[in-house]
């Protein structure tokens, strides 16, 4: 049983291939300072709990989608990779051909994503800012396990074709000079899909 923001349906081409339903988990592990869902970190910020069963007969109304499109499950959050537990169950559980995407600033200790690796085909990572105080001013945390992690993934065959990371201009927070840094590192280590976009301040949105 986790807690459960909410469940959006019938997304195309958002991320992920084909049809996609997100399920958007609670809790994280970072405190960013334009956090995308703030009630994510509040503890009474969700909707509702769910067993891994209860999630599935849920989101099997869209099956047909998911086989016609090649589409499937996207888990996004909060940081989903600390419910790697429940998705575990859950992928067991789900037809073998969905396709399974996870949105992960990858902050979470390794054995989440031993526990994921078997399911999860493609990641989304928004790895923040590369430079560690940069990273640390605006999460409140150290990012070194961000990095290991990121090694640890590439590690296995093929899979930088199933990584694309998301590198924020972050207002405020770092230059473009420290985004094109942060670049740089990713391509020195083998990730080819990078992703630039900038976030918004809270009085932008
Ligand atoms: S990683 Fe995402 S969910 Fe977590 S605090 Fe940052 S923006 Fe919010």
């Amino acid at each position: 049983m986790v807690p459960i923001i909410g469940v959006a349906r019938h997304r195309l081409a958002v991320d992920g291939q084909g049809v996609t339903t997100l399920v958007a988990f609670h809790g994280c592990t970072l405190r960013c300072q334009y956090c995308l869902n703030a009630q994510c970190l509040k503890p009474d910020g969700f909707s509702r709990t769910a067993t891994p069963a209860e999630l599935l007969d849920e989101v099997m109304i869209d099956n047909l989608y998911f086989l016609a499109t090649g589409g499937g499950i996207t888990f996004g959050g909060g940081e989903p990779a600390i419910r790697s537990e429940f998705i575990d169950a859950f992928c067991r559980m789900a037809p073998p051909e969905w396709h399974f995407t996870i949105e992960t600033a990858l902050n979470v200790e390794c054995h989440h994503l031993e526990r994921l690796l078997p399911h999860i085909h493609e990641y989304y990572i928004d790895i923040k800012d590369l430079n560690p105080d940069i990273y640390r001013r605006y999460t409140g945390q150290d990012n070194q396990r961000t990095l290991d992690n990121l090694q640890w993934l590439l590690g296995h065959d093929g899979m930088a074709d199933r990584i694309v990371v998301r590198v924020p201009h972050i207002p405020d927070f770092n230059t473009d000079e420290d985004v094109q840094r942060s670049r740089q590192y990713l391509e020195s280590i083998g990730i080819t899909r990078i992703d630039e976009f900038a976030y918004l301040r809270r009085a932008d949105k």
